[in-house]
C-alpha cells in the first residue's frame, strides 16, 4: 500500500478532465489500493459507478469524453512557444478542436493568464460554454510581439462514461456520514489530489477499527456533474444521510478551515464545530460559502439538504492569495504539500469523525444537582475555578433534551471538553446516552 504523498507523487501529472482516460485511470489506480486490503473483504473495495454521455441528470446532462491529442502555440518559423507535453494546463480543459495561422490579437483573446502570478499557467476549464483556448503565463503573453502565430489544438468530444468511485464502510446502522473528494484538476495537487488521498485514508482507517455506529460513505468524483450525477441516481440513499464532509487542499501550509453547511444548527454543524477546537487550536470555522466552494453546493441544495460541511487548509479571509498562493496553477506541485500536513488532516477527520459516533443525547438518570463531592466529582472552584463552573454549567445541561454537541455549542466550548464530563457522568452511572431526545422534564401545569 501507498501512503499518501507516494499515491499523489504517482498520479498528479495526469490529465484528469471531467470525463476522460486519464480520470479513469487515475480512479482505477486509487481502486487497486482497496484489492488486497488487510482484514478488507470484496464489500470493502471500491465500487465504480458509470453515467453515459447524455444521461439527464436532474436539470444537467452527462457531457461528452474529451480527449486532447495535442495542442501547442509556435511563430511561424516552428518555434514551439507553449506545449501540452509540458504542462496539461497549457490547453483550456474541454477546449475545441483549432488549427490555423491566427494574428496576434485573435491570439490573446483565446490566450488565458493566471490573474495574480505572473510566473503561472492558470487553470482553466469551458465545459459547458465551448471555445478554443490556450494558457500560458502572463510572462510568456507580455513576450509575444510578432504579427501572427500558429495554433494547433487537437481534441475530439465523443460519448463517455463519467465514473464516480464509491468505498462504503459498513455501521451498525443505515444512516450514513458521506465524505467526498473531487479528482477532476488535471496536473495539479493540493486543489484537488490532497483531499482524494486524506479521504481514503481516512476510509482505510475506519476499515480497520472496531465496526462505526454509523455507516461511512466515501464518494470520489468529478467536481459539481459527479455529485449531481450520483444523487440523482441514489435518491433513495438521501434520507438517510445525516451529514457529510468534503475534502480538499489539505496538504499546503495553513490552518485548517472548517466551512459550515447550509443548515448551520444542524447536529452535524454543531458537532463538528466544536469538536475542530480542540483537534486544530490554529483551526477557524466559518459560514456556508464564506471559503471555498465545492460539492457540498450538491449536497446542500434544494431538495437534498444533506447538511455538508467542508474541510481545507485556506489562508484567512483577507489574505489576497486565499485560498493559497498556488490555487489553480501548475506551480499546484507535490513541493507545496507534505506527508505530515495530510496525516494531521487524517487525524484531524478521524478527530471529527470520533466527535461524531459519540453525539447523542445525555439523559439525566438523577435529579436536581448532582452531590459532587458524594461521586468524588467535585471540582475545587478555588484551584480550578473554570472546571468548576464549566462543570456545573454542562451538568445542568444534562437533561435528556441536549446532544453533547448542543452543550458545546450553548457553552462555546469545545466538543471534547463536554465530552470528557459527560463520559465520566456515565461511569458513575449518572447519566446515558441515547440517540433519541427523552425530556426528563415533568410536564409542567403551571404558568412559566
Ligand atoms: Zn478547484
Amino acid at each position: 500500500m501507498s501512503n499518501m504523498l507516494e499515491l499523489i507523487e504517482e498520479i498528479w501529472p495526469l490529465r484528469r478532465d471531467i470525463v476522460s482516460e486519464d480520470f479513469d485511470r487515475a480512479l482505477y489506480r486509487l481502486a487497486e489500493e482497496f484489492y488486497n486490503l488487510p482484514g478488507g473483504s470484496a464489500g470493502h473495495r471500491m465500487a465504480i459507478h458509470t453515467y453515459p454521455t447524455g444521461e439527464p441528470c436532474w436539470t444537467w446532462q452527462i457531457p461528452e469524453k474529451w480527449t486532447c491529442q495535442e495542442a501547442y502555440l509556435e511563430t511561424l518559423e516552428g518555434r514551439r512557444l507553449i506545449d501540452t507535453t509540458d504542462h496539461p494546463l497549457h490547453v483550456v480543459s474541454y477546449s475545441l478542436p483549432f488549427e490555423g495561422v491566427v494574428t496576434r490579437q485573435q491570439l490573446l483573446d483565446h490566450l488565458h493568464v493566471h490573474p495574480r502570478l505572473p510566473e503561472a499557467v492558470p487553470f482553466v476549464f469551458k465545459y459547458y460554454e465551448r471555445d478554443w483556448g490556450l494558457c500560458a503565463s502572463q510572462e510568456l503573453r507580455n513576450s509575444l510581439a510578432d504579427e501572427a502565430y500558429r495554433v494547433v489544438i487537437r481534441t475530439t468530444f465523443e460519448p463517455g462514461t463519467l465514473k464516480v468511485g464509491e468505498i462504503v464502510v459498513p455501521g451498525e446502522c443505515q444512516e450514513t456520514f458521506v465524505l467526498v473528494a473531487h479528482l477532476c484538476h488535471p496536473g495539479m495537487v493540493n486543489d484537488d489530489l490532497t483531499g482524494v488521498v486524506v479521504g481514503l485514508d481516512v476510509v482505510r482507517h475506519l476499515l480497520a477499527a472496531p465496526t462505526p455506529y454509523y455507516t461511512y460513505r466515501l464518494l470520489i468524483l468529478p467536481e459539481t456533474i459527479g455529485s449531481v450525477a450520483y444523487l440523482s441516481h441514489n435518491e433513495d440513499l438521501i434520507p438517510h444521510m445525516v451529514g457529510g464532509l468534503f475534502l480538499e487542499m489539505l496538504g499546503n501550509d495553513s490552518p485548517h478551515a472548517l466551512q459550515g453547511s447550509y443548515q448551520p444548527h444542524s447536529q452535524i454543524d454543531r458537532c463538528l464545530v466544536s469538536a475542530l477546537r480542540s483537534l486544530d487550536p490554529q483551526g477557524y470555522s466559518a459560514p456556508y460559502r464564506t471559503v471555498i466552494n465545492n460539492d457540498e453546493r450538491q449536497f446542500n441544495a434544494p431538495g437534498v439538504r444533506v447538511p455538508m460541511l467542508s474541510l481545507s487548509r485556506v489562508e484567512p479571509a483577507g489574505s489576497p492569495t486565499r485560498p493559497y498562493r498556488e490555487y489553480h496553477s501548475n506551480l499546484d506541485t507535490p513541493a507545496i504539500v507534505t506527508q505530515e500536513r495530510l496525516e494531521a488532516s487524517r487525524q484531524v477527520v478521524l478527530g471529527l469523525i470520533e466527535a461524531w459516533e459519540h453525539n447523542q443525547y445525555v439523559i439525566n438518570q438523577f435529579k436536581g444537582e448532582i452531590f459532587c463531592s458524594g461521586y468524588g466529582i467535585w471540582i475545587d472552584y478555588r484551584t480550578n475555578p473554570e472546571g468548576h463552573r464549566r462543570l456545573f454549567e454542562i451538568m445542568e445541561r444534562c437533561d435528556g433534551e441536549h446532544t453533547v454537541a448542543g452543550i458545546a455549542a450553548e457553552l462555546d466550548i469545545p466538543f471534547q471538553a463536554v465530552w470528557e464530563v459527560v463520559d465520566l457522568l456515565q461511569s458513575k452511572d449518572l447519566v446515558v446516552l441515547s440517540r433519541t431526545s427523552q425530556s426528563t422534564s415533568p410536564r409542567l401545569n403551571r404558568i412559566s
